[in-house]
């Protein structure tokens, strides 16, 4: 029932739209106002060209990728971050109760899952200026917001009304991203429809206070799986549209998330905690570079991995297959925010540089397929739930002449692998 209504959520064709970016733009992003805000990632040193091979890069065409490093035009992932949140309402759906309700059901969680997953790198500070509900002059229904619905011309109305609605009373250009909370009684319920959407490193929109609002994401109804968990997890949706200001594609595709499952939000974002990626974590500068292994030369070699979720030690290892594509291998472990782990191992991932947002540009490889996975969590991807590795279990790709084993857990808790490429 669930898979059901996350397929519904997450139609294909529209997935695809779900993130607009403007990737042909952000290389003339440096003549722009606030253009200093938006380099994000590691940055490659001459002492680091070990890595190079394992730093896949992204590629021209595809609009928002994994490659590294993120391109500029996003909010920078490091450091202290300024969220402007702006609860919104509608005449034909206005805002039950204190908009400051509206915020709480986002905070402090949202600020809190950022603090965990960056290890303290990413200082999150959500501020309210406005703390009551900003009335929109027209109908929720006459902006025409669908899912997938493009930027032209609701949202661009609709961001211009916000903008005048704030009359001056707010200062956008002293914040790096904006969070518009609307009303949940506006617009579909999540359950059937997802509308929460986000646009990233869009120049062309709106401007306030002498900058865009390039990095904006808006927030619908409630994603409520009818658990009682609500008031845990319902939070989720805003990291997940964060992660797209930080450039980070959706990994969901239209068959939903049977491409990556519940290990990383930008796939799952209902339901019980999950982390990101760690290709993510060093694509967001929240790993070091030394934290990086890079399983580039023929022959066998071994690595030891700290989990994921624990502060400090090595975090990945990377064996790339050509300049746009490769296989990462992390430790995942039920701590942090990886609160559903049923198998905790080693995760063993495809990323494909050249492959868009919504199109499956991670793909995990299932350790246990058609097993049914370890997990009854509701909307937790029950197959790959079981994905990682386990000390004696082996992951082939014979056209890439490659293989990976798991060789030991240690008493310390690090995962022994051994990578043999001929
Ligand atoms: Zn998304």
């Amino acid at each position: 029932m669930q898979q059901t209504r996350r397929r519904i959520r997450r139609p294909g064709t529209l997935g695809a739209l779900a993130v607009i970016t403007l990737a042909t733009l952000t290389s003339a992003s440096s003549v722009l106002p606030g253009s200093s805000r938006s380099t994000a990632g590691p940055i490659a040193t001459a002492e680091e060209s070990a890595l190079e091979p394992c730093r896949l890069t992204s590629t021209t065409g595809v609009q928002m990728s994994e490659g590294v490093p993120t391109p500029s035009g996003y909010v920078r992932s490091t450091g202290e971050i300024r969220a402007l949140n702006l609860m919104i309402d509608f005449p034909d759906a206005e805002g039950a109760g204190s908009a400051l309700d509206r915020f709480a059901e986002f905070f402090p969680q949202t600020e809190q899952w950022f603090a965990t997953s960056s290890y303290g790198r990413l200082v999150y500070r959500p501020e309210t200026p406005l703390p009551g509900w900003l009335r929109m002059p027209m109908a929720f229904s006459a902006y025409g917001i669908d899912r997938g619905s493009p930027y032209e011309p609701g949202y661009r109305q609709l961001v211009q009304d916000i903008v005048a609605a704030t009359d001056h009373r707010v200062d956008f250009s002293s914040y790096d991203l904006v969070n518009v909370l609307v009303t949940p009684n506006a617009g579909p319920s999540a359950l059937d429809t997802v509308l929460s959407v986000t646009f990233s490193g869009n120049h062309e929109a709106p401007y306030a206070d002498g900058v865009p609002l390039a990095n904006t994401s808006f927030v619908y109804s409630r994603q409520d799986d009818g658990s009682g968990t609500y008031s845990e997890t319902g939070y989720r949706v805003l990291p997940h549209e964060n992660g797209h200001v930080f450039g980070l594609p959706d990994l969901y595709t239209s068959e939903g998330g049977g491409a990556v499952g519940h290990w990383d939000i930008m796939s799952e974002d209902w339901g019980a905690n999950n982390d990101f990626l760690g290709w993510h974590k060093w694509k967001l500068g929240w790993l070091d570079n030394d934290q990086i292994q890079c399983a580039a030369a023929t022959g066998s070699s071994e690595y030891d991995l700290t989990p994921l979720a624990i502060k400090g030690g090595r975090k990945l290892v990377v064996a790339p297959l050509d300049s746009e594509s490769g296989y990462a291998l992390e430790v995942r472990t039920r701590a942090g925010n990886d609160e559903a782990v049923c198998k905790p191992g080693v995760l063993i991932y495809h990323v494909k540089t050249d492959v868009d947002t919504g199109q499956g540009p991670v793909a995990v490889a299932d350790s246990d397929k058609n097993s049914g996975g370890c997990t009854r969590r509701p909307n937790v991807h029950a197959e790959l739930s079981d994905a990682p590795y386990r000390p004696g279990e082996t992951f082939t790709d014979q056209k890439n002449r490659i293989r990976i084993t798991v060789l030991a857990e240690n008493a310390n808790g690090t995962y022994r692998v051994r990578i043999t490429r001929s």
